[in-house]
């Protein structure tokens, strides 16, 4: 895809916070950190959403995750995590390449639970949805 902000960050094109990569995966800074260490996890190669992730980059995306939250834990000690992704202009996705958000948690941030998100609260009953979901 051409001018992609984080296909460009991806190659190197673009200057970042780059702090792990692997194969499939970078993660680097947020520019606007929302918490010390706010960092995004993006596959290499570009898609929009999760639903385009091909499998090995599935794989390489996760083990980011994991390796920064390690690098976070070590460094900042943070009390906790909380992990997103913005799917979505209704979601609030404002760059169209598929990036995991890790904010690092600490106690007495301000900060709540991803249910505290949306208040959508649905009118059908969770079996009805559930059935739906099924077919
Ligand atoms: P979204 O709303 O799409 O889930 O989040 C996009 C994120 O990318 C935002 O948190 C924003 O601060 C971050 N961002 C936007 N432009 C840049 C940039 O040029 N460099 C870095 N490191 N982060 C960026
Ligand atoms: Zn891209």
């Amino acid at each position: 895809m051409d001018s992609c902000l984080f296909c460009s960050i991806a190659k190197k094109e673009i200057p970042a916070e780059v702090i792990y990569e692997n194969t499939g995966a970078l993660a680097f800074l947020d520019i606007y950190p929302m918490a010390p260490g706010h960092t995004l996890v993006i596959p290499k190669r570009h898609v929009d959403t999760i639903l385009d992730l091909p499998e090995d980059d599935f794989v390489s995306v996760f083990k980011a995750v994991r390796e920064v939250e390690k690098m976070v834990i070590k460094s900042l000690k943070p009390d906790g995590f909380t992990l997103g992704i913005n799917q979505g202009k209704v979601s609030g996705q404002e760059v169209d390449h598929l990036h995991i958000h890790i904010a690092p948690r600490f106690f007495g941030d301000g900060g709540k639970s991803f249910q505290t998100i949306v208040s959508n609260i649905p009118k059908e009953s969770i079996k009805e949805i559930a059935k739906k979901l099924k077919i």
